[in-house]
């Protein structure tokens, strides 16, 4: 049920949903004792494309716990499949998934799901494909990851047997040693003669299902940190040379997303490696193709960009953030290796940092929270992962709150909502473009290429160069509702209702 707008501002045609909109914003500078501040309008006109194409995406690692995962809720949501638990039938739905599982309010009492605000691609007609160093079909993959019930497991096999990830791209090097025994359908070659096959197998994925659009989304085990060196992925040109010289110290993502990029696909990481070096943004921007990442904001990140919003928002001051993560699956095995481990620390460790520096009453410039990350592999759990925050917080008159938060659940299921997600919304923010109505000649033009509007679904955003990094989660949501509501010809969701207040 799509929503339809009636507004002199918004034109649907055959091809278009077009829509004029005022956008008010302020730019402030700082004087000696005061603030100046301008209120802007720019003028926009935003159209969006109606038809949605024949969508296919590629996972990188489709043979892991999130791979098989997400392929298993795929099928299982096209084919209605229910399977029984202790607690009676369970159907298979997209719960944690903001485009199948939230809606907007449009006005009192009436709430649209969100993917009814646009046209947006089904996930029952989502074509799926991918790469995995190991050899195992999806059945096994699926049985392998421990995640779903053996009932669950032995209905979908005959839907994922015949599924086997292609021959993937390999650097031992890049993960933990622990990894190599997993390592059984690799690429071999030159780092050119691999980018190519990557870029062959997206040509033959296309043309085998006739696809409109291929997006690519790395959900592979974490790499290690790679050295941006000047000349060789500090830009596109020196990042091509570099390959083509077979240069040693070239992460196998920042091969994929070479490949996917040349090939004019979307590229998502949804790991925190550093992938997008200088060189490959450079490429994406050049070449005009839409990148997103880093890393999946799944778990204790997610409660935590909303935790220390609300702390630092009500004037309370977090002082000490300290999170314990153990995890037994494939991914903690991997992460326990100090290099892995880094990658991991580093991007959840950023996440309070806008929060804190919006407050200059509770913080002093420069000053921060304690903030610790731990992270331990304990084989038992499996991919139930347990995560364990405290925070310590200073109230009123030095005294002190202490939270202490307990999160248990299996990793995987709330990762695979989050690939629907970023793929789904990366699509429909492709078909989206926008002009400024300031000069008669003025063209449309897409978003910008780095998709900071999917930062939502991001532990570490990945944003525009000089542009700022918003972590908050309500923002983030807001972020993506008010633009689809822009595009729909809808007033962005102020939560003033002065209908309600002004007699
Ligand atoms: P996993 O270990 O089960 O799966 C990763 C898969 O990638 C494995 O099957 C492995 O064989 C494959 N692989 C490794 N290197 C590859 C390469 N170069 N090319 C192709 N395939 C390769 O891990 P997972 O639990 O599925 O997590 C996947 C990634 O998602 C990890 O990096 C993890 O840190 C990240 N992540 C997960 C969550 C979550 O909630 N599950 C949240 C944030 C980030």
């Amino acid at each position: 049920m799509q929503v339809v707008v009636n507004s002199p501002n918004v034109e649907y045609t055959n091809k278009y949903i077009i829509s004029k909109y005022d956008y008010q914003y302020v730019e402030a500078q700082k004087e000696e004792s005061s603030i100046a501040v301008n209120t802007l309008t720019e003028k926009l006109m935003f159209r969006t494309q109606r038809k949605v194409p024949k969508l296919g995406v590629m996972l990188v690692g489709w043979g892991g716990n999130n791979g098989a995962s997400f392929t298993a809720a795929l099928i299982a949501n096209k084919l209605k499949l229910s399977w029984t638990t202790r607690k009676g039938n369970q159907d298979a739905n997209w719960f944690g998934s903001v485009t199948q599982a939230s809606t907007v309010r449009i006005a009192d009492e009436v709430h649209v799901p969100m993917s009814h605000l646009l046209p947006i691609v089904d996930p029952n007609n989502l074509i799926i494909d991918g790469w995995d160093i190991s050899a195992l079909d999806l059945a096994a993959a699926l049985k392998r990851s421990e995640v779903f019930p053996p009932d669950l497991v032995e209905v979908l096999k005959p839907h994922m047997e015949k599924r086997k990830p292609r021959a993937a791209i390999f650097n031992q090097d890049y993960v933990a040693e622990n990894q190599k025994s997993r390592a059984d359908n690799v690429l071999n070659g030159s780092k050119l003669d691999q980018v190519k096959t990557i870029m062959d197998d997206i040509e033959e994925f296309r043309n085998q299902w006739k696809l409109d659009e291929v997006i690519v989304l790395w959900t592979a085990t974490t790499e290690r940190f790679t050295s941006i060196v000047e000349g060789i992925n500090d830009t596109a040109e020196n990042l091509s040379k570099a390959i083509k010289s077979n240069y040693k110290d070239i992460s196998p993502s920042t091969l994929y997303a070479y490949a996917a990029i040349s090939k004019g696909c979307t590229y998502i990481n949804g790991s925190p490696q550093n992938t997008f070096v200088p060189g490959l943004i450079e490429l994406a921007e050049e070449k005009k193709v839409f990148i997103a990442g880093d890393d999946f904001k799944s778990g204790q990140t997610k409660l935590k960009s909303v935790l220390v919003d609300f702390l630092v928002s009500a004037g309370i001051k977090p002082v000490s953030i300290v999170s314990y993560n153990h995890l037994g699956n494939n991914d903690g095995r991997n992460l326990s290796a100090p290099e892995q481990f880094r990658s991991k620390e580093i991007s959840k460790s950023n996440v309070v940092d806008d929060m804190v520096a919006s407050n200059s009453i509770l913080y002093k410039p420069g000053e921060k929270p304690d903030h610790v990350v731990v992270i331990k592999y304990v084989p038992y759990v499996g991919d139930s992962k347990r995560a364990m925050d405290e925070y310590i917080s200073e109230i009123m008159m030095g005294g002190h709150n202490t939270l202490v938060i307990h999160n248990t659940c299996e990793d995987s299921l709330l990762a695979a909502p989050l690939i629907l997600d970023l793929v789904l919304l990366a699509e429909l923010f492709s078909r989206i473009e926008v002009k400024k109505l300031e000069s008669e000649d003025a063209e449309y033009t897409k978003l910008h290429p780095v998709l900071s509007v999917l930062s939502y679904l991001c532990k570490a955003p990945l944003v525009p160069k000089g542009t700022p990094i918003v972590n908050s989660l309500f923002r983030q949501r807001a972020c993506i509702e008010n633009i689809l509501r822009a595009c729909t010809g809808l007033p962005p969701e102020t939560n003033m209702t002065l209908e309600h207040k002004v007699p």
